[in-house]
């Protein structure tokens, strides 16, 4: 059996990841292929923990067109990432993976509340944890919630799905000049203002020697091969 290199990790997911050609919502096939993407890692016994974003169903950024006070769009952002959890969390199960939901906001008949203890169980006896409804907090970003839940539950490396193959200079959909990198620092992702994660994200990651490694989703098995230590996708670290 292939032995991961990494024991436990966090998988950061989008909530547009979910939504696949479609303009909104969820694609019924694009989440069974991360279900199996994740059980494949699961698989090798590497300790998975999700976070999902709520970006193909609300963000909080979009509170001033609709005139609302963004502490109110950024709760409807965060149950928007309990609505992909639960999603996942189907997926995941029907492709015999044992998936718990805890979340940020309490809804105990929905999902298990947010209990560090308890999530770190889960994992143990290798159950996938999926941490929905971000920090729990308006203003922050399911980005910064990842990294939080990642330093919490002693995640290894932090991953990041993308729909492009990892971090570039510039925008690769806007510019077609725009160079890959491989290997950088947070540092200068942060003085050259790269848009990999919010700087907040950046800042907590950097601050805590968490490394990022950013990959492409849709390219079937990179999953697997980042969890087992191939040079995949852009590596983010100190
Ligand atoms: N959100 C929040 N606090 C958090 C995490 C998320 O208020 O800790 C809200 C915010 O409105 C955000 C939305 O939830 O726009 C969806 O999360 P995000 O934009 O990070 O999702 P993604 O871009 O990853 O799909």
């Amino acid at each position: 059996m292939t032995t991961p290199r990494y024991k436990r990790i966090l998988l950061k997911l989008s909530g547009e990841a979910l939504m696949g050609d479609q303009g909104f919502g969820i694609s019924p096939s694009m989440i069974k292929y991360v279900a199996r993407e994740i059980r494949s890692i699961t698989d090798i016994g590497c300790e998975v923990a999700v976070v999902v974003g709520g970006g193909n169903i609300f963000r909080g950024i979009a509170a001033s067109s609709y005139n609302m006070d963004r502490a109110s769009a950024d709760h409807m952002g965060m149950l928007a990432t309990v609505i992909n959890s639960l999603a996942l969390q189907d997926a995941l199960e029907h492709s015999g993976v044992q998936t718990r939901v805890q979340t940020a906001i309490s809804m105990h008949e929905v999902a298990e509340p947010y209990i560090l203890r308890r999530a770190v169980r889960h994992l143990e006896k290798g159950r996938v944890v999926i941490f929905a409804a971000g920090t729990g907090n308006p203003y922050f970003t399911t980005d910064t919630a990842a990294v939080l839940r990642a330093q919490e539950i002693h995640a290894e490396m932090l991953m990041k799905a993308t729909k492009v193959d990892g971090l570039y200079d510039s925008d690769p959909a806007i510019n077609e000049n725009a160079a890959f990198i491989k290997h950088i620092s947070y540092m200068s992702v942060l003085e050259r203002q790269l848009k990999v994660m919010d700087m907040t994200a950046i800042s907590l990651a950097m601050d805590n020697d968490l490394p990022l490694v950013v990959f492409n989703l849709s390219d079937e098995g990179s999953m697997l091969r980042v969890v087992c230590g191939e040079s995949v996708g852009s590596r983010i670290d100190n």
